[in-house]
C-alpha cells in the first residue's frame, strides 16, 4: 500500500438483534410481526448470538457492531443488558465493540440512562415532527400520543450529555409539515433523518402510506431549508443526514445510507429471539429469506449459502431493465431490498420510492452545480478539488452548509488530490468505481481488487465512518 492509501474502514458484520418482538406502542405503520407477542430471547440464544458474531468479525479482522431493537427492545430488564456486557466481555477483541439501541423511549428510566452511558451504547429513536403531527401515529395501545414522553426523554437524555440519533418517519398525512419537523429539530439541537414509511400492509390499511412524488417534494424542501438556513448558530446544532448523505453520496458515489448500498446484505445480519439469522431486521421472519438458526451452526457456516450470496448481488442482477440504464444507479442501487419485497413479493425489483429518488438526486445535483459554478477556478495554486466534474476553489464555495460538510466530513480529503504537477487529478468517478468501491463492511476478499484500482489511479483516499442504517 502506498502511503497515500490509508484504510481505516474496519467495521465488519453489524448484527441488529431483536431480543423481543413485544412492544408497549402500537405505532399505525409498525412493520414488525409479533408485536403482541410475548416472545424473549433466551439466555443461551443471546451467548452464542453474541460470541459467534464477534468471532465472524475477528476471523476477518474487523469491528464488531450489535444493534438492539424490536420490538421494544426495552422490554428487557436490566439484567438481560447486563448480560449483554458480561458475554461481550468474554471475548479478547482487537477492536472495540460498539452496541446501539434503536428504542421508543417510552420506558427509560435513570437506572438505564446510568447502565448506557457507563457502556457507551449509542441512542436512537423515532420522533416524528411536533406534539401533533408525531402524535398521528406513534401511540399507546390505548391510543393515547406518545409525543411527551419521547420529548421529556430526549431533553433528559441531552441534559445528560447523552447524543441520541433520531429517525423521522413521513407518511402521506405528516409531508405537508416538513418545516414545522424542521424547525423543531433545530430548536432542540437534534440531528435526524427521515424514511419514508416503509410499504408494509398494516401502513397501507392504516392509510399511513406515503406517495413516492410526496415523500420527494418534502425531501426537496428540507434540503432547500438546509442550504438556505440563514441562522447558522441553530444550524451548527444539528445534522440533517438525509439531506448531508445525499450531497455526499453524489459528491463522492459514496453511499454510506445501508438503502443505497450496492451489498447490504454483506453488512448486516437480522436475528429474531429465536435466533434465526435474515439478511437484515426488517427481513426478519419472512420464512424465505431466513439463512439459518445461530444455535445449530457457526456463523461463517449460517452465511455461507446461495441464498445470501444472490442477495449480494442484488444490484447486478435487478429485474427492472430501468436501472440498468438509470444515471442515478451507481448511487441508487435499486434502494432497498426489504422495500421491494414488501410492495413486490420480489427482492429482486427495484425499490417502490425510485420515483422520488429520481427527483431527490435530480434536484440536489442542480442546487450543488449552482454552489460550485460560482467556485470555479483555472489557477492551480487555488485550494482545488474536482467536485462534480469541476475544478473548485474550495476557498470560495459561499454556501455555509456546504462548505461545513465538506470540512466537518473531511470530504474534501477524499476528492483529492488537487492539481499535481501541473496537471488534472484522477477524478473519483462513480461510474468507475461502482463495482470496486468497497461497500461497509466489505469481506476482506474484495480488497486485493479494490487495491488494484487505487494504485492505477492513484489517489489519497481516505474511508471512514460507517454506514447510516435507514
Ligand atoms: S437496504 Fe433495506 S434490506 Fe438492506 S439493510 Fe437497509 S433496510 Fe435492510
Ligand atoms: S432511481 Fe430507480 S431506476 Fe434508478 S437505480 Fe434507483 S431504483 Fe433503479
Amino acid at each position: 500500500m502506498s502511503e497515500k492509501q490509508r484504510r481505516i474502514n474496519t467495521t465488519g458484520l453489524t448484527a441488529i438483534v431483536k431480543p423481543t418482538t413485544q412492544c408497549n406502542l402500537n405505532c399505525k405503520y409498525c412493520y414488525v410481526d409479533g408485536i403482541n407477542n410475548q416472545n424473549r430471547m433466551a439466555d443461551d440464544t443471546l451467548k452464542n448470538v453474541i460470541g459467534k458474531t464477534i468471532e465472524y468479525n475477528e476471523k476477518l479482522d474487523r469491528q464488531t457492531r450489535f444493534l438492539w431493537h424490536g420490538g421494544e427492545p426495552l422490554l428487557m430488564d436490566i439484567d438481560f443488558w447486563q448480560n449483554v456486557i458480561d458475554y461481550q466481555k468474554q471475548y479478547d477483541t482487537k477492536f472495540k465493540i460498539k452496541n446501539g439501541i434503536q428504542t421508543n423511549l417510552t420506558l427509560l428510566n435513570e437506572q438505564t440512562i446510568d447502565f448506557f452511558m457507563q457502556h457507551d451504547f449509542a441512542i436512537s429513536t423515532s420522533l416524528d415532527g411536533p406534539r401533533e403531527i408525531h402524535n398521528k401515529h406513534r401511540v399507546f395501545k390505548n391510543g393515547d400520543g406518545t409525543y411527551d414522553k419521547v420529548i421529556e426523554n430526549i431533553r433528559l437524555l441531552k441534559s445528560r450529555d447523552m447524543q441520541v440519533g433520531l429517525v423521522v418517519v413521513l407518511t402521506e398525512d405528516t409531508a405537508e409539515y416538513i418545516e414545522d419537523i424542521y424547525n423543531l429539530m433545530l430548536d432542540e439541537g437534534l440531528s435526524f433523518s427521515v424514511n419514508a414509511v416503509s410499504p408494509v400492509p398494516r401502513a397501507e390499511t392504516n392509510h399511513t402510506f406515503i406517495k413516492p412524488v410526496t415523500f420527494a417534494k418534502a425531501m426537496n424542501k428540507l434540503v432547500d431549508l438546509w442550504l438556505d438556513e440563514n441562522d447558522r448558530d441553530r444550524a451548527e446544532k444539528s445534522r440533517i443526514n438525509i439531506a448531508e448523505l445525499t450531497v455526499e453520496k453524489l459528491i463522492l458515489g459514496i453511499a454510506r445510507r445501508c438503502s443505497n448500498s450496492r451489498h447490504c446484505s454483506k453488512s448486516f445480519i437480522g436475528v429474531n429471539p429465536a435466533g434465526d439469522i435474515f439478511p437484515c431486521g426488517t427481513m426478519n421472519d419472512k420464512a424465505d429469506f431466513k439463512y439459518g438458526n445461530i444455535n445449530e451452526k457457526p456463523l461463517n457456516e449460517i452465511l455461507n449459502c446461495e441464498m445470501r450470496y444472490s442477495l449480494m448481488r442484488r444490484a447486478e442482477n435487478i429485474r427492472d431493465d430501468e436501472c440498468v440504464s438509470c444515471e442515478w444507479n451507481n448511487v441508487c442501487n435499486s434502494g432497498c431490498m426489504s422495500h421491494a419485497y414488501a410492495k413486490h413479493k420480489d427482492a429482486y425489483r427495484k425499490d417502490p420510492f425510485c420515483a422520488a429518488y429520481k427527483i431527490i438526486n435530480s434536484h440536489v445535483k442542480s442546487r450543488l452545480e449552482k454552489i460550485f459554478e460560482k467556485a470555479q477556478s483555472n489557477s492551480d495554486k487555488d485550494n482545488c478539488y474536482v467536485i462534480l466534474n469541476k475544478r473548485v476553489n474550495f476557498d470560495k464555495i459561499e454556501n455555509p452548509a456546504i462548505k461545513r460538510l465538506l470540512t466537518r466530513e473531511k470530504i474534501y480529503s477524499r476528492l483529492l488530490p488537487k492539481y499535481e504537477n501541473g496537471s488534472p487529478a484522477m477524478i473519483i468517478r462513480p461510474e468507475r468505481t461502482s463495482n470496486f468501491y468497497p461497500d461497509y463492511g466489505d469481506f476482506y476478499d474484495d480488497w486485493p481488487e479494490y487495491m488494484e484500482y487505487m494504485e492505477y489511479d492513484d489517489y489519497y483516499m481516505v474511508y471512514e465512518d460507517c454506514m447510516v442504517l435507514t
